[in-house]
């Protein structure tokens, strides 16, 4: 027994214990005891969700001659015989590896031939949608016309890939992903079961590392307990899945929350030099931040997100740092990164790139502008005074755009009108005989020169500079692939780009 993987060891055997799937047991359940069973079944739905543990229990019971709530008895000589892996009525067949139409013909040429032990001979064709194109044509003929005794069970991952066709000829049912609760307590009964001990925090783990799938699930279960050698603790399983230190997790958060990139990098750096997979990372970053949303927004986050108290403890100290706006941020930034990882090796860049943009934020990188074009103010400030010391009064200047445009700005300054005068910076400006072109490529600047109070002040200063006619202008820049610089200005020197 030691050998047998948990999985097959714990395949359901009867439909009550099938998990999760409750919506499509009712139904085969019931149509097994009002004896309304159908010919053609399409089972669908991610891998490991019971498709074909569900069409074997079907296969069994339709024929067992006792059946329990219409799950098979297991006792009765059908039961028995058909449990056995070489039995002549329950025709297993792997499309993956049997795609031609030849047999599929030969398939067919079989099917009007009885059943030799029950009333019914029962197809089960897994991962359907790898058959031929040809193989489906031989195959639809069979499926409209079906000898009374023949019940066919397609099941696949890949829906959107059966014809048409043959979905029309098919009842069809859709297989959902487990929920973490549901695999927990599954994982419970198996530990139990074979005598290994655990604490509630590693299974919860397993189970939300299973996503959905009862036999993902089983797998990792399986490693953890060849592993923790009989004793499943939060940890082991951590270690097993190489699954992030929460407390490391939380050292990065902190200097997400802080802005302070060069501590983000260096924590990112520490995790590869240990050998840590970056794809796997980002996607504990954003389970991380998904469990401080729960805090965040949560009343009883603590009994929902089921981790050790110190853990939790942590993820409480952290989500005194971050807004829930931030929190999405950098969930959906981890969650965008799983496509790119899949069009590039290099996985380090893009999430360090990803790291030092929530880093550095909407909100930071505001400050830094706002502190930039304060220093642009100052430097104004002190020139306007100088000038204002020497005596100097702004004069007409009409063949410099640009020396016009800084008297302009000046002048903005000594009315006290600070932001109109930052805007003004902004712009590029130009002229000939008549205009005087500012064009603008940022649209909130633009607003700000354009607004009709503003555009007063602006008129009236330019207007004791210049005769000219002012014409303000909103062009689009052309943006050059902003990638590279945007790296290149993140990382420095630091970065090689290989
Ligand atoms: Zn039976």
């Amino acid at each position: 027994m030691a050998n047998i993987s948990l999985y097959r060891r714990y395949r359901p055997e009867t439909f009550e214990d099938v998990i999760g799937q409750d919506h499509i047991v009712r139904t085969l359940k019931n149509q097994i005891a009002n004896g309304t069973v159908g010919h053609a079944y399409l089972f669908t739905g991610t891998r490991g969700t019971g498709k074909t543990s569900v069409a074997r229990i079907f296969a069994r019971a339709v024929n067992c001659m006792h059946p329990v709530d219409a799950s098979p008895c297991g006792k009765c000589p059908a039961c028995l015989e058909l449990a056995l892996s070489d039995n002549f009525d329950i025709i297993e067949i792997d499309a993956a590896s049997n795609t031609s139409v030849d047999q599929i013909r030969e398939l067919i040429d079989k099917v009007g031939f009885p059943p030799t032990i029950g009333k019914y001979k029962v197809y089960i064709i897994d991962e359907v949608h790898m058959l031929s194109k040809n193989a489906f044509n031989a195959f639809l003929k069979t499926l409209e016309e079906p000898p009374a005794h023949a019940i066919f069970i397609l099941a696949t991952t890949e829906v959107h890939q059966i014809p048409a066709t043959i979905l029309s000829r098919c009842l069809r049912f859709d297989f959902r992903l487990v929920s973490a609760s549901m695999i927990a307590e599954r994982l419970k009964h198996v530990f139990d079961d074979i005598h290994v001990t655990y604490d509630n925090e590693g299974v919860s783990v397993i189970a939300n590392a299973g996503r959905g799938s009862v036999r993902d699930a089983l797998s990792i279960a399986d490693m953890c307990v060849s592993y923790s050698g009989g004793n499943i603790t939060y940890n082991s399983v951590l270690e097993v899945l190489g699954a992030s230190d929460p407390a490391k997790i939380a050292h990065l958060a902190d200097a997400v929350a802080s802005g302070d990139v060069d501590g983000a990098l260096t924590e990112i750096a520490r995790m590869c030099e240990m050998g840590k997979s970056m794809p796997v990372l980002a996607s504990d970053l954003s389970s991380f931040f998904r469990n401080v949303l729960y805090i965040k927004t949560c009343k009883n986050a603590k009994q929902l997100l089921s981790i050790p108290d110190t853990t939790y403890t942590l993820l409480v100290e952290v989500a005194k740092k971050y807004s829930v706006a931030k929190c999405m941020t950098i969930m959906k930034a981890m969650n965008a990164l799983e496509g790119d990882f899949r069009y590039s090796t290099q996985h380090r860049i893009l999430l360090e790139a990803a790291i030092v943009s929530c880093a550095a934020g909407p909100e930071a990188s505001d400050n830094a502008k706002i502190r930039e074009l304060e220093a642009k103010v100052m430097a104004l400030e002190k020139k306007v005074k100088s000038m204002a010391q020497s005596g100097f009064k702004p004069t007409p200047v009409k063949s410099d755009a640009r020396q016009v445009w800084q008297n302009v700005a000046s002048e903005l300054m000594n009315r006290g009108q600070r932001l109109l005068a930052l805007a003004v910076l902004e712009a590029d400006v130009s002229s000939d005989d008549k205009k005087f072109v500012v064009a603008i490529s940022t649209k909130a600047t633009y607003d700000i020169l354009t607004d009709k109070t503003n555009r007063d002040i602006l008129n009236d200063v330019f207007k004791a500079l210049s005769n000219l006619e002012l014409d303000i202008k909103h062009v689009a820049k052309y943006e050059e692939d902003k990638s590279l610089p945007f790296v290149k200005s993140m990382f420095g020197s630091k970065l090689e780009i290989k």
